[in-house]
């Protein structure tokens, strides 16, 4: 693959920032769209727009049949089938749903446990604590090395056939380690309990098969993958979609209704709909399968193999400056995410430095906190996170600046 033709059709490379051209280094906060996303939406909008599923004219139907094409080609890129994905806002709204349906379905009652582990994402940690405390339910968290990685010994002490959902994130967005959602996958299922995988930096980045992983949930955004804002999935493995109440009902998710004088009683429709209520974002589930399209057009394989030669030539640039990283050294357990810190100046003075150059990267705590902590970064690390269109040439660009920047922290 070569990413100077693939950034031919990203507009937003013809820009200038600070009157640099743009090094956009920040694609684990949100990636770019290509012009075949940006025209789809348009295209909708201008010639296709009506609600979908409720009207029999021309434009409803077709608007219908070009949302649920779209969960097909969506879902097929999983491995799932179309009933099993939800179309939802993002992850955070996809481990929301997934979360509070345990809960109104009472899977999660009190005395059972739920896991979740140090490197989550606060969308992949504040849904489970609330939740836990609605149900009276405990929260366990499994501990994460000195260098990013999960402690699977923690994890087999902590998994217990109290616990009824493990929540773990496929890649960190801090250190960009890989887990072994696999294994603890099948472990959680040993044990009676569910996986959910957060899929939010794993599936723009590598090919993820829900099959494979053998998660019950997996959550993701489009945003983060060439799709547009405001559409994400949550794959609901089928057999357990049909269990569950949908925790955030209204219209379009039912069959029927009906209200005796002080009773109101309601027949679900079946997967995926009955978690879909009220009107989609129909323009964004189309932006989203063709972007979805556009990467498999280039193929998961070839991004991942390109991010893995960006991200080693990110660590030895860095590494020969002599800046604090974080996460292990071995490139094979990792996505293309870089975090690092530059002794004398915080996390943002080195982002806006960066910034002043022309290159975006993001700097904080990257909504993580109780893993930048344990990692010994309480105020968080400078964020470069790579993506298909991103190139070697860049990479030299930052490391040249990152030199300067460290001289002047000196
Ligand atoms: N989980 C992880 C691992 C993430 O990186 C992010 C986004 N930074 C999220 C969840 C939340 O994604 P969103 O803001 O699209 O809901």
């Amino acid at each position: 693959m070569n990413p100077y033709e693939i950034r031919k059709d990203f507009p937003i490379f013809s820009r200038k920032v600070h009157g640099k051209s743009l090094i956009y280094f920040d694609n684990a906060a949100t990636s770019q769209r290509p012009i075949q996303v940006l025209e789809a939406i348009e295209n909708f909008y201008r010639n296709q727009n009506a609600n979908i599923g409720r009207s029999v004219h021309e434009l409803a139907l077709s608007a219908t049949e070009t949302y649920e094409a779209s969960r097909k080609i969506v879902a097929t890129f999983l491995g799932a089938k179309p009933d099993e994905l939800v179309f939802t806002k993002n992850t955070t709204e996809s481990i929301n749903m997934a979360a509070y349906s345990l809960l109104v379905s009472g899977i999660i009652d009190r005395g059972s446990e739920i896991m979740i582990t140090r490197m989550e994402h606060h969308s992949n940690l504040l849904p489970w604590v609330t939740v836990a405390k609605l149900a009276k339910a405990e929260l366990r968290v499994v501990e994460v090395s000195d260098n990013g990685r999960l402690s699977m010994d923690d994890f087999y002490r902590k998994l217990s056939d109290k616990t009824r959902v493990v929540a773990v994130t496929h890649a960190s967005n801090v250190t960009g380690v890989v887990n072994p959602v696999r294994e603890i996958c099948e472990e959680a299922h040993k044990h009676g309990a569910l996986c959910l995988v957060d899929g939010a930096q794993s599936v723009p980045h590598m090919k993820v098969d829900v099959n494979t992983m053998k998660a019950d949930f997996l959550a993701f955004s489009g945003h983060k993958m060439l799709g547009p804002m405001g559409i994400g999935g949550l794959f609901i493995r089928r057999e357990l979609g049909e269990r569950l109440d949908p925790p955030f009902p209204g219209g379009g998710a039912i069959s029927l209704v009906g209200c005796e004088v002080d009773r109101c009683t309601a027949e679900w429709l079946s997967m995926p709909h009955k978690f879909e209520a009220g009107t989609p974002n129909v323009a964004g589930a189309l932006g989203l399968s063709v972007a979805v399209e556009y990467l498999e057009k280039i193929g998961l394989e070839n991004i991942e193999a390109h991010e893995k030669r960006l991200l080693e030539k990110g660590m030895e640039i860095l590494s020969g400056l002599g800046v604090k990283l974080y996460g292990p050294e071995e490139t094979r357990e990792r996505i293309g995410v870089l975090s690092f810190n530059i002794e004398g100046m915080t996390p943002h003075e080195v982002a806006q430095l960066l910034d002043s150059e022309g290159i975006a990267v993001r700097s904080g705590h990257h909504c993580a906190l109780p893993l930048v902590k344990r990692l010994g970064a309480p105020m968080g690390t400078v964020r470069a996170s790579f993506y298909l269109y991103n190139t070697l040439e860049e990479l030299e660009t930052f490391g040249e600046v990152l030199r300067k920047i460290k001289i002047l922290a000196s």
